[in-house]
């Protein structure tokens, strides 16, 4: 039985591919276009965006895109196996989406984009942390993109949003709360995709602000960052020695106790430690 967009259901598509999921591709496909809808709508209203989708695989996501009236969709995909059911999709949506065959790691999509651009994608396990990163540390802010909404595992999600005091308090949160809002939208169970992974997964909204929320040199925050929590259960006084020979002076001019460790320290502290090692 055809679906509401008048393609196939996914599971058909599958088949008749022959698109077996390759776990060194990270595909764990999502088939339920109830679900697929849900998340596209969960990026904000798309009827005026460009949509650069990662990973489109047999073509959920992209199909909940166009249904929820994405103006365009560029989905850029490595595996070659999924293009034929991907070309069904883009001639029944004629000009409103384009397929690249391709590493999303290394191909730069800006070319083949009009802003707005909003960035949305069940992304593969293993790439969707360095994407991340790469589209958080452009070389100028604002982005190209105005908002990312992307799967992850669970865990990675939580690390995106963490706050101080938390586990999963990092730089990750650091990088990402530092120029965008982030919060959690959606959390789904492994059964929820095709195979199921053995983890929960977790949809993360993000919307670049157009400045950083505090002043702070990226690379020196980045640098500061780092050694912090390298040695996150070091006190920062040790943890920071190398960053510059004067670290407690510097430490309690930025505000922050000498003693105090990584994880207690709000994204302000962090930022004004950066501004102070300027
Ligand atoms: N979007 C589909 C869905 O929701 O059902 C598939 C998601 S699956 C988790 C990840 C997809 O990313 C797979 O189709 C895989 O082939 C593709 N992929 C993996 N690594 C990639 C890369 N480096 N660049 C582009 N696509 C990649």
């Amino acid at each position: 039985m055809a679906t509401i967009d008048g393609l196939p259901p996914l599971r058909e598509v599958i088949r008749a591919h022959d698109l077996s999921a390759k776990k060194q591709l990270g595909q764990n496909f999502l088939l339920d276009l109830n679900l697929t809808a849900k998340i596209a709508r969960a990026a904000g209203d798309l009827s005026g965006s460009d949509v650069l989708e990662v990973g489109p695989g047999p073509g959920g996501l992209t199909r909940g895109l166009l249904a929820e009236g994405a103006r365009r969709v560029l989905a850029i995909e490595k595996d070659a196996r999924c293009l034929p059911a991907l070309a069904e999709i883009a001639a029944a949506c004629p000009g409103r989406l384009e397929v690249i065959n391709a590493d999303a790691l290394t191909l730069d999509a800006r070319a083949h984009l009009t802003p707005p651009i909003r960035i949305v994608a069940n992304l593969p396990y293993n790439v969707g942390t360095e994407l991340l990163v790469g589209w958080l540390t452009p070389a100028e802010w604002p982005p190209f993109w105005q908002s990312l909404t992307l799967m992850f595992q669970k865990e990675v999600a939580e690390r995106i949003v963490a706050k101080p005091g938390s586990k999963a308090y990092g730089r990750l949160a650091l990088l990402a709360q530092w120029r965008c809002d982030a919060k959690i939208v959606m959390i789904l169970p492994p059964e929820a995709f095709t195979p199921a992974p053995k983890v929960h997964s977790a949809v993360v909204h993000l919307t670049a602000l157009p400045a950083p929320r505090f002043p702070a040199d990226a690379a020196i925050l980045s640098r500061v960052t780092a050694a912090a929590f390298n040695q996150r259960r070091k006190m920062l006084r040790s943890a920071l020695k190398g960053i510059a020979p004067d670290i407690e002076a510097r430490l309690l001019a930025a505000g922050i106790e000498p003693t105090a460790r990584a994880e207690e320290i709000p994204l302000e502290g962090f930022c004004a430690l950066a501004r102070e090692l300027a």
